[in-house]
């Protein structure tokens, strides 16, 4: 029988008011998975109204009071992440070092915001000596928070921990195919002291779930990761009810290389962005710019890492069986335009890779920039390269994108990078590798989206500015 995941809604488990739930499928075995409570508006206004009653009590202790029970929640991931990491696992079929990334990531978002929130002031306003005047920072009150299933749990957290440490409720809408890590993370967050109804899960599709949630007038924010159509729909909402909204969208993003960089890890980077998640990662590097001298031999290098992958081992699936079929319905287009892969381009006829919807990593090489396949973001294991002739071509081809997410720039010329990335649009670019972390903000331009999450900028979104003044004469 399958495990069947209720809502978490006021500090416990409750059934779905319809009754119903969804069946999941494991993508890395075609078995059934667990099922998960089968959401509806009646569940959407339940938790609000939990939320609703719980929020000002939770927004009136001190930020050190709050960051405490943050850290407590963190300690339960980490006690509980053999649990976190089974559903996450079944769920999704990630391979195990990156659900280990993932899930210690998730817990660390809760220490990051419970620290940084003991620093997290207004300020006082010097006006000269004839009044008193000061900003506080409060909270919106209750933010619908809703995620995606390629990163599950660290989506979540990434929304969750920000906006529980500046004072808010939460109700959060995990995606159907994977929301029971979701839901564990609420359960283990009450029984680690988190006041009842301040974290709220409700499961279910989007439109059952999320539309009610977004558009319920007690939500003061909204907070989506997840695809463009989606993300510019819920735009619309939150511009009809005149709420903020911070919108983690798509990415084509550009990895460029120049014939003086360190090709072997520029290569590995590329090879990194097929594998992770098996490419369904909105911040993957797909478009490979290769200044054309080194071009070849930068093909053949990501060709090698990318054909030494193992599926299961060192990529997981696709997530369901209409997103395998929908890139492979990619490859198919591409071959039919007369583009063939220099590797890959198919599914995997025998072995390990066979059971589940793993696809074979592909590269297509010197590909023109028209090319769907050099333009839309795909969500599977495939690169793109492209040469070019100088850093002038270099920048074209980067910004020749409606998406504006990540940068990757790799040369020796390490002032050329810091040009590039002045000049990249896009809300992150990484010079020669360099990291991204809890502490660096995230955000898109363009198609990729608006708002910042993760770093001080994301405890800022989820608190509102109050000027208090007070005249001395
Ligand atoms: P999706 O937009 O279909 O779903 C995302 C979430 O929105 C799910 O919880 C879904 O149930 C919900 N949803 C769907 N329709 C809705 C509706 N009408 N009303 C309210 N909620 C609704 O996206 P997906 O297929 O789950 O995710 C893949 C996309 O997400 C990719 O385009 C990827 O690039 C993007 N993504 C972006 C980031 C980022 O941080 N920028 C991270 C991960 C994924």
């Amino acid at each position: 029988m399958p495990v069947r995941h209720d809502h978490w809604i006021d500090g416990k488990a409750v059934v779905p008011a319809g009754g119903g739930y969804l069946p999941t499928l494991e993508p890395a075995t075609r078995e059934p998975g667990d099922e998960i409570a089968a959401g509806s508006g009646a569940d959407v206004e339940h938790a609000v109204t939990a939320a609703a009653a719980a929020q000002p009590d939770w927004a009136r202790r001190s930020g050190a009071d709050r960051g405490e029970i943050l850290l407590r929640v963190a300690d339960a991931m980490d006690a509980h992440a053999p649990e976190l990491t089974e559903l996450e696992g079944a769920a999704t079929g990630k391979v195990p070092r990156q659900l280990k990334t993932e899930i210690e990531m998730s817990a660390a978002y809760f220490r990051y915001y419970a620290g940084v929130l003991r620093a997290h002031h207004g300020r006082v306003i010097d006006q000269g000596g004839a009044s008193h005047t000061y900003t506080r920072l409060e909270p919106y009150g209750i933010i619908a928070v809703i995620t995606p299933w390629n990163l599950p749990l660290n989506q979540a957290c990434r929304a969750l921990a920000p906006a529980l440490a500046a004072g808010n409720a939460v109700v959060a809408k995990p995606s159907e195919l994977t929301s029971a890590s979701t839901v564990c993370l609420a359960r283990l967050a009450s029984e680690a002291g988190l006041p009842d109804g301040v974290l709220n899960v409700v499961t279910g599709t989007g439109p059952e779930v999320g539309t009610p949630l977004a558009t319920d007038p007690r939500v003061g924010r909204i907070t989506f990761t997840g695809s463009v159509p989606t993300g510019r729909y819920l735009a619309r909402i939150a511009a009809d009810r005149l709420v903020p909204v911070t919108l983690e969208l798509g990415g084509k993003s550009p990895l460029l290389v120049f014939a003086d960089a360190d090709l072997e890890r520029a290569a590995a980077a590329a090879v990194a962005s097929a594998a992770t998640n098996a490419g369904q990662v909105c911040s993957a590097t797909t478009r490979l710019l290769v200044e054309a001298s080194v071009h070849d031999a930068f093909v053949e290098r990501v060709v090698a890492g990318v054909e030494r992958l193992i599926p299961g081992v060192d990529f997981g699936p696709i997530i369901t069986e209409a997103q395998y079929t929908k890139v492979l319905d990619f490859f198919a287009a591409t071959r039919a335009s007369g583009l063939e892969p220099v590797t890959g381009g198919g599914p995997y006829l025998d072995g390990p890779g066979a059971r589940g919807f793993y696809l074979r990593p592909t590269v297509y090489a010197g590909v023109t920039p028209d090319l769907p396949v050099a333009r839309e973001e795909i969500f599977g294991p495939v690169l793109v390269t492209m040469p070019f002739d100088d850093e002038s071509e270099a920048l074209t081809l980067a910004n020749d994108s409606e998406y504006g997410l990540v940068g990757s720039v790799w040369s020796g010329d390490v002032a050329r990078g810091l040009r590039l990335a002045e000049r990249i649009d896009a809300g992150q670019v990484a010079v020669n590798g360099g990291p991204m972390t809890i502490e660096t903000p995230f955000g898109g331009y363009k198609a990729s989206g608006y708002g910042r999450e993760k770093g001080l900028e994301a405890l800022a979104e989820y608190a509102r500015v109050k000027t208090v003044s007070l005249s001395l004469y």
